[in-house]
């Protein structure tokens, strides 16, 4: 029987541990903190449940004068209280199914001694174990740069966000991309003075421009002060806040500052150089079957850098396990679909029209504006569109992004044709119900 040992129970970790005891394998999963990782604990479940307290009041807003009483706000404690009993139902959940598939779940740090063994650090002593192969799944951490970096205490990370025991009057939100507009969004809705600042041209610098544009409309629509291509080059501490200055316009001052600029892979203090495990600017260096330099180890999610999404995580390390039970599966990094949860909601997948012109490729872009659809427009969404990029020679969906009513679902369209490499002319074909959001993809392909 293989032994299998998991670092870092993430969905990257989590995914690898299933995958490996329902291959056979002998699993020891190592946690040195919660069982879900950042996803479950402090990322993707958490914020997603404070966001629907502020959509669900966003909703209520722009129905207008069809619902009547009194002026709706949300209960910040009572949300917070309901995010907190939501993920602790849903860690215990995940222990009872790892219990059930057999995984021994440890609680510690993992550092590797060799190629084959790692030291175990817990509670009751130190153990040492050897394995057949390695996932590594240690995930990453909240990156600080000047002016923030010497005075840290000072200001929030995303964690820190989630724990604020009010909104804040006035909010600066460091970083246009998706954690930083997620929180700018919600906390704007929730009645907080939000300034955005993003270093870049664009919000989501990545994404299409135009889908930022609609996200930033609609931000600056609710109030919210987006300041692109700015940075914060100091701030100092005042009797009731901040007061920030920036690299253009005029310092403001604020009662918090949240800063999301990005992650970096945790690769510190696992022995990496010891089980000849290699890292490149930063990120442990992986193929695309998930394997590192090191023959038996095997890296997955944040830490290889490939992607900082839940779902990706937990694809890889799939990829990874049915690698080294011998079955290759390539991960493909251009089929992760990538959700915003705002509103109006951001999802792509695929690839972008300059990266499929770089390439050579004559493209197409088919949009449908969500203003055309009785189905957005009866919930107040008419906000956005959804654009299909395909190969003008052969019909070949190549991608799709969108920003608009439940985009976040919608994209999973466009993954299904890419993982069935559809032609535009194949979806066209598809029967959409009337009146559903679905339809307008049908729309926008019959243009
Ligand atoms: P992690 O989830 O970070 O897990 C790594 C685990 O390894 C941790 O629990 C850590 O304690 C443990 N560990 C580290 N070192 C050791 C060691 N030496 N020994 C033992 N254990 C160790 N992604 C989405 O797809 N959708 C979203 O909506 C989304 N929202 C997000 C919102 C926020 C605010 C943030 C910050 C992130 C969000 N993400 C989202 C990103 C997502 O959370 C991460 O991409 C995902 O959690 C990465 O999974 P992972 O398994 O690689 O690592």
């Amino acid at each position: 029987m293989k032994r299998v040992l998991v670092i870092g129970a993430g969905p990257g970790g989590e995914a690898a541990a299933k995958r490996a005891s329902a291959r056979g394998a002998a699993v020891t999963l190592v946690e040195k903190n919660r069982l879900g990782g950042l996803c479950l604990n402090w990322g993707c479940v958490p914020t997603k449940t404070l966001l629907e307290g502020g959509r669900l009041l966003h909703a209520v807003r722009a129905a207008g004068p069809v619902l009547t009483g009194g002026p709706l706000s949300v209960d910040w404690e009572a949300l917070r209280r309901k995010k907190d009993e939501l993920i602790d139902g849903l860690r215990r959940a995940l222990e009872q199914d790892l219990s059930r598939r057999g995984v021994r779940v440890v609680t510690g740090a993992a550092e590797f001694v060799d190629g084959h063994r790692a030291l175990l650090r817990t509670a009751r002593g130190d153990e040492t174990i050897e394995f057949d192969a390695a996932v590594l799944a240690t995930g990453s951490a909240p990156v600080f740069p000047p002016p923030f970096d010497a005075r840290r205490g000072d200001v929030l990370d995303s964690d820190g966000a989630l724990a604020l025991e009010r909104v804040p009057g006035r909010l600066l939100v460091v970083g246009g991309g998706a954690v930083g507009c997620e929180f700018a969004g919600l906390f704007a809705e929730l009645g907080a003075a939000v300034t955005l600042v993003e270093m870049k041209d664009q919000l989501l610098p990545g994404e299409d421009p135009a889908v930022a544009r609609v996200l930033q409309g609609a931000f600056e629509r609710r109030g919210l002060a987006v300041r692109l291509e700015t940075v914060v080059t100091d701030f100092d501490k005042t009797a009731d806040g901040f007061t920030v200055r920036f690299s253009r316009g005029d310092p403001a001052a604020f009662d918090r500052i949240l800063v999301c600029v990005g992650r970096r892979p945790v690769t510190a203090g696992l022995g990496l150089e010891r089980a000849g495990v290699a890292v490149d600017g930063g990120r442990v260096a992986v193929n695309d079957l998930m394997l590192t330099s090191a023959p038996s180890i095997y890296a997955v999610g944040d830490v290889n850098g490939l992607s900082l999404l839940a779902h990706a995580a937990a694809a890889q390390a799939e990829t990874a396990v049915d690698a080294l039970f011998g079955a290759a599966r390539p991960y493909r990094n251009d089929r992760v679909p990538r959700c915003l949860y705002t509103w109006p909601e951001v999802a792509s997948v695929g690839e972008w029209a300059a990266t499929a012109r770089a390439r050579g490729v004559d493209v197409k872009a088919h949009r449908f504006f969500f203003k055309g659809s009785p189905k957005a427009l009866a919930s107040n969404e008419g906000d956005g569109f959804l654009q299909v990029l395909s190969d003008r020679a052969d019909g070949k969906i190549l991608g799709a992004q969108l920003v608009g009513p439940h985009a976040t679902e919608l994209v999973h369209l466009f993954a299904l044709a890419l993982a069935g490499d559809m032609r535009t002319e194949d979806v066209h074909r598809v029967i959409f119900a009337h009146p559903t959001l679905a339809e307008g993809v049908r729309e926008a392909l019959a243009r």
